[in-house]
Formats: C-alpha cells, sequence, structure tokens
C-alpha cells in the first residue's frame, strides 16, 4: 500500500533517554476551567474551600465537555477570569498548597462493568486527548457508529517530544492493559498499536508483548511527519480512507493516543482522575532538557526553572512541538492537560516572506493531496466557490507546505483562516 505523502524533518528526540523527573510541589497552581475542546467547565469551589488531591473542582451539564480535579491539597485562594493560549476565555481556580497531598475521599475506583458505566467513568476521570487535541475522550469512545478497529496512535511524530514514547517504556504494562480495558468494554475486535520507525525499541517490547495476542497487531509506520496526524494515521494501518466530511467512526475506527489509554487504564485500578502531566522540555534555550511530571497548573516558568533554561535568552516559548504548537505568551501560564512539551528557544531563522514561484514543493508534500498555493489565492480573493473545490477543509493544520515553501509564504495558517469562510453544515 502506497503511504500518504510527508517531510522528512530532523527528529532531535534528545530527551528520548531521559528517564521523567517528578517536579517539585508547586507553592501555588492555576487551574484552568477549559483544558479540552468543548464547553467550559464552572468552579464547583469559592475562595477559602480547602481541597483535596483528585477533588473535582470544576464541571458543567454540557456534553461536550470533561471536569477538572485539583492535583494538589490546600487552599482556594482565587477564581479569576483567565484567557487560555487559544484565545478562549473561562475561569481559573488558584490554589495555595498546604504540602501534604492529601488524597480527596472522592478517589476510589469506579464501578466500571458494561460500556455505559466505562462511558461514564471516562468522562468522571477527567480524561481528554493527551496528543494534544485536547478531544473529550468519553465522546471519542461513544459514537453511534459500529467500530471494529481501535487504533492506538503512538507516532509521536513532531521533532523533539518525546513524552508519549516515554509513556511506552517506562509503563507498557499500562498501555496493554488500557488497550484491552477499551476494547473489551466497546466490544471491539482488533487494535492496532501504530508506532513510527524511529522507536525501534518500542516496537520490539510491544512486539514482544503481544506476541500470543492476535488481536493486538504492532504497525511500523515511516518515519516522516504527519504520520500522527489522524487520517494520515488510519489510512497508513488500515488502508481506510476517511473522505471529506466524514468522522474516523464512520470508517468503523476509533484512533486514541497512547498515553491516553495508559491513564484510563490507571483511573479504573485506582480511580486517580487526570492531574498530573509528563511532558517534554527541550530546544536550544534549556540547560537540562528532559522529561518532567508537572501537577497541573503549576507554571511553566517553574517548569522552565526546574530544567535550567535560560530566561533571558528565550525568544520563542511553544507548548507543543515545533509544527503545530501554540505560541506561549506569559511563562506564568499553566501546563494543561494538552500540554505534552514545552520548547525554549533562543535562536531561529526569521525569514522573509515573498511571492509565490510556484515550485509545487507545497503540493508534492501535502498528505491530503490538497493544493495550498492555489488555497492561498482563492482566500485573498474569498474565493468561498473555489475554496469548497479546493477541498480547504480536509486540511489538518500539519504545516508542511509551510516549512517547505521557499517563499517562506505561512500556508497552514491561511488554510485555517480560509476553512473559518466556508459555512458549517
Ligand atoms: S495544506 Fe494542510 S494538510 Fe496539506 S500540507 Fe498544508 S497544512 Fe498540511
Ligand atoms: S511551495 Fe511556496 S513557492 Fe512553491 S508553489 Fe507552494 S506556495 Fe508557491
Amino acid at each position: 500500500m502506497k503511504k500518504l505523502n510527508g517531510i522528512r524533518l530532523k527528529h532531535r528526540k534528545n530527551t528520548e533517554n531521559s528517564q521523567t523527573v517528578e517536579m517539585p510541589l508547586p507553592s501555588k497552581v492555576r487551574i484552568p476551567m477549559s483544558m479540552h475542546m468543548g464547553a467550559p467547565c464552572q468552579p464547583l469551589v469559592k475562595v477559602g474551600d480547602m481541597v483535596a488531591v483528585g477533588q473535582k473542582i470544576g464541571d458543567t451539564e454540557a456534553p461536550f465537555s470533561v471536569p477538572v480535579h485539583s492535583g494538589v491539597s490546600g487552599k482556594v485562594t482565587a477564581v479569576t477570569d483567565y484567557r487560555t493560549a487559544m484565545g478562549a476565555v473561562c475561569k481559573a481556580v488558584e490554589i495555595e498548597t498546604d504540602g501534604l497531598q492529601t488524597i480527596s475521599e472522592e478517589v476510589r475506583p469506579p464501578e466500571v462493568n458494561d460500556k455505559e458505566s466505562f462511558i461514564k467513568a471516562v468522562r468522571e476521570s477527567g480524561s481528554c486527548g493527551l496528543g494534544g487535541a485536547g478531544f473529550p475522550t468519553h465522546i471519542k469512545l461513544n459514537p453511534k457508529q459500529k467500530i471494529d478497529t481501535l487504533i492506538i496512535n503512538a507516532a509521536e511524530c513532531e521533532p523533539y517530544i518525546t513524552a508519549d514514547y516515554r509513556e511506552m517504556i517506562e509503563c507498557p504494562d499500562d498501555i496493554i492493559g488500557g488497550i484491552n480495558l477499551v476494547k473489551s468494554m466497546l466490544g471491539i475486535k482488533m487494535a492496532k498499536l501504530a508506532i513510527e520507525a524511529n522507536k525501534p525499541e518500542a516496537i520490539k517490547n510491544f512486539t514482544e508483548m503481544a506476541k500470543n495476542d492476535d488481536t493486538i497487531d504492532i504497525v511500523t509506520l515511516p518515519s516522516s511527519y504527519p504520520q500522527g496526524a489522524e487520517k494520515v494515521i488510519i489510512y497508513n494501518s488500515t488502508g481506510r480512507i476517511v473522505k471529506e466530511g466524514e468522522l474516523p467512526a464512520d470508517e468503523g475506527v476509533i484512533v486514541i493516543n497512547i498515553s491516553t489509554v495508559a491513564f484510563l487504564f490507571r483511573y479504573v485500578k485506582t480511580g486517580m482522575p487526570l492531574v498530573t502531566r509528563r511532558l517534554t522540555v527541550d530546544g536550544n534555550a534549556v540547560g537540562e532538557p528532559k522529561n518532567v511530571r508537572a501537577v497541573i497548573g503549576t507554571s511553566f516558568r517553574e517548569v522552565m526553572e526546574f530544567c535550567k533554561v535560560e530566561m533571558d535568552a528565550v525568544k520563542k516559548l511553544i507548548g507543543g512541538g515545533p509544527m503545530m504548537g501554540m505560541s506561549i505568551p506569559d511563562v506564568e501560564m499553566p501546563v494543561v492537560k494538552t500540554s505534552n512539551a514545552l520548547l525554549a528557544i533562543k535562536t531561529y531563522d526569521e525569514r522573509k516572506t515573498s511571492s509565490c514561484i510556484r515550485c509545487g514543493r507545497c503540493v508534492r508534500v501535502c498528505p491530503m493531496g490538497l493544493m495550498p498555493a492555489d488555497i492561498d489565492r482563492a482566500y485573498k480573493t474569498k474565493n468561498i466557490e473555489e475554496l469548497k473545490t479546493l477541498k480547504v477543509m480536509l486540511c489538518m493544520n500539519c504545516g508542511s507546505c509551510t516549512y517547505v515553501c521557499p517563499a517562506n509564504r505561512k500556508l497552514a495558517e491561511t488554510n485555517q483562516l480560509a476553512k473559518t469562510l466556508i459555512p458549517r453544515k
């Protein structure tokens, strides 16, 4: 089967052998009520309340949302307005830690014995896609379509990031346990654990672990970007094409991130909701690049200090990978559920944008077979019919076209803006 297009990037997986280090408990956390895709939660606590580890501190009745829990014990000192890196506004709960880390009485293993109780437990866990997208896991795992294949996304194809890789090396039993849990609760026959070829140790370990299980298939993906994009990983693992306007479930598939599946296994065993996060800290301003586990709500400043970042030298701070990550405008912003990496960069090329020279490179690399240069032109004239014909809605904003463009045109950014012009059904 011919694999989809993509680009070769320098992997820069400098931290792949870095055992995850626990961050010291911060003196204060700031926990946003929106760390997931969907409606923000409303705070369930007020200033002066004492909270414990694992206690639910935010929730909403909106179906497309997940609750928020505290990762520390201590006193609520403020409930403030907060602007996320995506620009959304929500409330944030600030808690002064008491250092005791008292576990909440709410923390106990959920009763899970069928699909309904499992989906309910998944929501209560506060889980959302840990690969960075933040899609509520209980929605993803409960489609109305019949699912025959579970794909575990272990591509981690962006440069620098090794948080999922460390999950594979440090917690392989939780991953296999999580895959079997999801399969059995949802009645899915087959799981495909899809790993990029640049992670040979993980491929070897899981191949050995699953050698007597014909319901778990280890798939080796090419080491090219963006293997982790949903449509790409589905095609490269199963040969199925998710068409324009379709969801993976329409093709009988659910794709779940590898750290998410391991977390679900631990949650069902212990009842401890999602209150910590493993993230890779790297970039040329970082003195000690490593993987850390931080309590959600810890400030990026504390993470940077812990990893000996040259604070004054940082020119660019990115939450996530260099291709699809978000710029972090303020070091006091907190680690959230989707923070898989923090990149602190002190030198990078600032190239000038010039006119398109019609070299066709952007077309050649696009995994979706789109024509980014034509989309760029159609966007400039706000030609909505042309944008529809060019199938701009299929763009995954992977940034490959921008990366290869010799004229340094911001094609992926334009595509994102162009998509907003297309009326939603
Ligand atoms: S057009 Fe979209 S999907 Fe294609 S390479 Fe550019 S950003 Fe990626
Ligand atoms: S890569 Fe850049 S210069 Fe080349 S065709 Fe695409 S937009 Fe034009």
